[in-house]
């Protein structure tokens, strides 16, 4: 076996997006020497990549009579709770929902501005599901400030940063984790890290479907690694599906387009010219004469919030994407298989001061002045609310010394996430997975190193470099996201989750013949071939869950059992486990919501 660096830390954090830097500033305050790794660049993750807000209920925006508009951790909660559709963990989002205000405001005391009220407050805008204005923005480039932020005062509290490092495996001693192992992108050399704790703060997995919001590095290794060193892993059904990705051009589909669109007045219009959301079919029971009914109302709550109902461009993620889906079937959409988003009418010092990225992005790529011309939008694969089992208080997962956060993890958003929830996810939960991590690791020795694992997962690393004449991994990924776009979307049946699943298996089979030419150094298709294993296990899971759930609710849209199953399905998570290599399904009850917690949701809800 050839040499490999060894690092050593008390807390070892892999990622340096939100989450994973909010931990290192939590594990550094306890006093733990904290080693952070991440697949590109430090601050080029996700969450720098996020444009409409931080949802917090700091209460700040008033109505016109001057009034504050009465927004509380009880409102966020409730929202929460309604928007994920009561598939959420009750305890995770109750901690969620208390502590997201004291977190942004620290951010602030590290240094982020955020955009201002005329009194001075930070500013909030509107997004789907929330009920009062409660996104903390900068423009939409809030993400950008967020981490610059959390990276400035990471820098600060001392850190070992390991950039353009994949990890691929999780090192155990017996039941616990005790390090991790991969290798450097660029060399191909190998690396161990030895830690009393490990945090898992890796983000999603949207990169197995042909059009997602998400980056090269959105391949679930994280969420793998984790399920291979034994993990459980929640509501892997949960894939969102956000309604506005650009449609057109070609190769820019999937691209987001925030919901800060619509959260600034943006208006949803199908080849008729109608705001189709207007249509009562499309709201759902629980929202219900919350929304506005006509245009005119809609329009009039842009200047009157308070004394006006939202219009329902602004209903959840879920339910506009399934509305979009259907207009786009039923021949009401543009040429581009699109319907079309409008923000023109506010004005075009207006769009470039609150949507300086919108406007960018859709002038350099696809020639469209969004302040004069309507975009093609649809929905597009954006964000993963399955994930690792992670408890709330401490984000431990069932695997000792593993700790979970961010996007990796599940239990906050349920069957569906409201948008700005995961940028106050992640320095939530961020900060609880780095203390608890660093508590445990206070009280942990440093365990042993078992080469015969290391080894292991070089044979699987090295097995496409060796393989002569199998099989293209770029060409089986094609594969596999053509199947999943198609069969495991927006909208599923049975017959079309038995042939994804049937593909993913064969598709399983291939990869253990695939071929990369050449060797470890500069090589991407080798780095393809190991990602392309965790989205097979990844894809195979998703299906399995879509399969095994037999109703809808939130971004489980199942044709053929189109209703939402308050009495079976509405109390069971459905959980993942590895047996031997066998993936195994089980329904868990949700755990029962304490009295005082069923009492804020019924006034609010
Ligand atoms: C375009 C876009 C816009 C968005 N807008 C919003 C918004 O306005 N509001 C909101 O709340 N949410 C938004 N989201 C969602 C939000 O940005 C993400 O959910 C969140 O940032 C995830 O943070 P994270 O720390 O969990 O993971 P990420 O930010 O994705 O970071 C993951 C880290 O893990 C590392 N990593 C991954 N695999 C490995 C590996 N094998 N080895 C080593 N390191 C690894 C990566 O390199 C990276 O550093 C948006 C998302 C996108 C894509």
């Amino acid at each position: 076996m050839e040499n490999y660096e060894t690092y050593e830390y008390d807390v070892l954090i892999i990622g340096a997006g939100g989450a994973g830097l909010r931990a290192v500033i939590a594990a550094r305050e306890a006093g733990c020497s904290v080693g952070v790794v991440c697949k590109s660049l430090l601050g080029k993750a996700h969450t720098v990549m996020a444009e409409g807000g931080v949802a917090a209920a700091l209460n700040n925006m008033t109505s016109p009579d001057g009034q504050k508009e009465g927004d509380s951790w009880k409102v966020h909660f409730t929202d929460t709770m309604k928007g994920g559709g009561f598939l959420n963990n009750w305890r995770t989002v109750e901690i969620f929902a208390k502590e997201a205000p004291e977190r942004v405001l620290e951010l602030e005391q590290y240094g982020a501005v955020f955009d201002r009220t005329p009194l001075g407050d930070i500013a909030q805008r509107p997004f789907g599901g929330h009920k009062y204005r409660r996104l903390n923005h900068v423009g939409d480039r809030t993400g950008l400030e967020l981490i610059r932020t959390l990276q400035d005062k990471a820098v600060g509290v001392g850190m070992n940063v390991h950039m353009e490092v994949t990890l691929c495996r999780l090192l155990k001693d017996g039941d616990r984790v005790v390090g991790a192992f991969g290798y450097y992108r660029e060399t191909g050399k190998f690396v161990v890290f030895r830690a009393k704790a490990v945090v898992l703060a890796t983000g999603g997995w949207g990169r197995m479907y042909k059009f997602t919001s998400n980056s090269w590095e959105g391949t679930g290794d994280g969420l793998q690694m984790a399920y291979e060193a034994g993990a459980d892993l929640m509501d892997m059904e949960m894939i969102q599906f956000h309604p506005t990705g650009m449609a057109w051009p070609p190769g820019m589909r999937g691209i987001l387009v925030t919901e800060g669109v619509r959260g600034e007045g943006g208006i949803l219009l199908n080849n008729k010219n109608e705001r189709f959301m207007f249509n009562p079919e499309y709201t759902p029971a629980l929202y219900k004469g919350q929304f506005a009914e006509t245009p005119e109302e809609g329009d009039r709550w842009l200047t009157d919030k308070k004394n006006n109902r939202r219009p329902p461009e602004l209903l959840t993620r879920d339910v506009v994407a399934r509305a979009i889906y259907r207009e786009v079937e039923a021949g009401r959409g543009t040429e581009h298989k699109a319907v079309e988003l409008t923000v023109s009418h506010r004005g075009e010092d207006y769009i470039k001061r609150k949507l300086p990225s919108m406007y960018e992005q859709f002038h350099a790529l696809g020639d469209v002045d969004i302040t004069k011309q309507p975009m093609e939008v649809y929905p597009t694969i954006h964000y993963t609310m399955g994930g690792v089992w992670a408890e709330p208080e401490t984000c431990s997962t069932t695997v000792p010394g593993l700790f979970a956060a961010g996007e990796v993890a599940a239990g906050l958003h349920g069957a569906n996430r409201l948008g700005g929830n995961s940028l106050s996810d992640i320095i939530v939960f961020g900060r609880r997975a780095g203390a608890g991590a660093a508590a445990y690791a206070k009280q942990a020795t440093a365990g042993a190193i078992d080469p015969a694992q290391i080894e292991s997962e070089i044979e699987i690393l090295m097995s496409p470099l060796e393989t002569k004449g199998g099989e293209n991994p770029y060409k089986i990924h094609q594969e596999l996201q053509e199947i999943m776009q198609t069969n495991a979307m927006i909208a599923r049946t049975e017959k079309g989750l038995q042939e994804a699943l049937a593909k993913i298996l064969e598709l399983q089979g291939r990869a253990k013949h695939m071929s990369v030419p050449g060797d470890r150094e500069f090589n991407p298709g080798w780095h393809a071939a190991r990602d392309l294993r965790f989205m097979l296990r990844t894809s195979e899971v998703i299906v399995l869950c879509a399969i095994e759930r037999k109703e809808s609710r939130g971004a489980q849209w199942r044709l053929d059992y189109a209703e939402k199953d308050d009495a079976f399905w509405g109390k069971r998570n459905l959980i993942a486990s590895l047996q031997g290599d066998a993936v195994r399904i089980t329904q868990r009850p949700l755990p029962e919501m304490p009295e005082e917690l069923k009492q804020v949701v019924e006034e609010y809800k």
